[in-house]
């Protein structure tokens, strides 16, 4: 069961409980780079990104923003951080939202020139409080990163924002501690009911940082927290917004792909099993259906153990057996029972 929060729009996608939880990711290419950022984004795209957030470290980036708006489709969030004018430019070029915490700008007279030009587009503002970032005083106050000090960081914030009457404010209280993070979230979840961005920062390399996202924001999915997604890995960024839509299909938050279900393979696999599910499953991504294929290594146990499977095959010595909703329909050779899937699959 999902968390209410508050729904509203970056662009065009819908942000908030009413709306399916989205994937977000950021480029790593210099801003100013027109070409080379848009190139990515279209990239992004294709891999099913929902929302693309870009780093805005100088005038020179903020202006790039309005031209690589115009070349591609997805909503864009300029991240910025001090430097209202940076913010100002973002807003003028019209990008879809905004991440700064608005206690860093200072003069609250800036912080207003940025709320009232949000109000007037309709932009919101994400405050993203990191572990790493956490504000000298709530340190000491709090006995160091912690909870309570992430939590408190990220209300202190969401207060210069309430105050001026801007509600449309997203929020993010990460840390490399999953602990930590979970808890955290789970903290402001009981306190705000504005959209939370959720996400386990710095997670590491594709390996351990897949891992360590997955169990993070699928925790806190699963606990029905969280309205968008970033999975942070030191690598490409279409890798990390594969990582997150596989997250969100692993929760059935999204069903957009065929499911594989296959066997781990034992001492009575007789086929190649690896093999076959690596192929099929190359061969039927493309397919827009939601349906489940279970590729099972053995007859004894195949059909059975995945009778909730819409069809499937189960290997046998040099063969295989297709079956749909665990009833044998075919018996087939090794070397055609890939091609013979697929067939089935597509008549589905
Ligand atoms: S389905 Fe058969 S081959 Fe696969 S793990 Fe189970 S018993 Fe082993």
């Amino acid at each position: 069961m999902r968390n209410k929060t508050k729904n509203f729009y970056y662009g065009n996608v819908g942000i908030g409980s009413d709306f399916p939880v989205t994937v977000q990711s950021m480029t790593n290419t210099d801003t100013r780079d027109i070409k080379e950022t848009v190139s990515q984004i279209k990239l992004l795209e294709e891999v099913g990104c929902d929302i693309i957030r870009l780093a805005v470290p100088d005038m020179e980036a903020a202006l790039a923003l309005e031209k690589i708006k115009k070349q591609v489709n997805i909503p864009i969030i300029a991240d910025i951080h001090f430097d209202y004018k940076l913010a100002l430019q973002a807003i003028e070029g019209g990008v879809n939202g905004l991440r700064i915490n608005p206690g860093n700008i200072g003069d609250k007279q800036r912080v207003k020139e940025i709320v009232n030009r949000c109000k007037e587009k309709d932009i919101p503002i994400r405050i993203g409080v990191n572990s790493g970032s956490i504000k000298k005083e709530f340190l000491e106050k709090y006995g160091g990163v912690n909870v309570n000090s992430m939590v408190e960081s990220a209300m202190e914030h969401v207060r210069i924002l309430e105050e001026m009457n801007f509600k449309k404010i997203v929020l993010s209280v990460k840390s490399t501690d999953i602990h930590m993070t979970i808890e955290s979230y789970e903290k402001l979840s009981q306190i705000v009911d504005y959209p939370l961005h959720i996400g386990i920062t710095e997670s590491g390399s594709l390996w351990k940082g897949t891992i360590k996202s997955s169990i993070g924001i699928g925790s806190l999915l699963a606990k029905g927290i969280g309205d968008t997604i970033r999975v942070s890995l030191t690598g490409s960024p279409i890798e990390e917004v594969k990582v997150g839509k596989q997250i969100l299909r692993s929760l059935g938050l999204l069903n957009d792909r065929i499911e594989v279900i296959s066997c781990p393979t034992c001492g009575r696999t007789r086929i190649a099993l690896e093999k076959i599910v690596s192929e099929v499953e190359q061969k039927i991504e493309h397919m827009n259906k939601s349906i489940k294929v279970a590729i099972m290594g053995c007859e004894v146990n195949g059909p059975g153990e995945a009778k909730e499977a819409d069809i499937g095959i189960a290997g046998g010595n040099g063969l295989g057996l297709i079956f749909k909703k665990g009833k044998v329909i075919k018996k087939v050779e090794e070397n055609k029972l890939i091609d013979e899937l697929v067939k089935e699959i597509e008549k589905l």
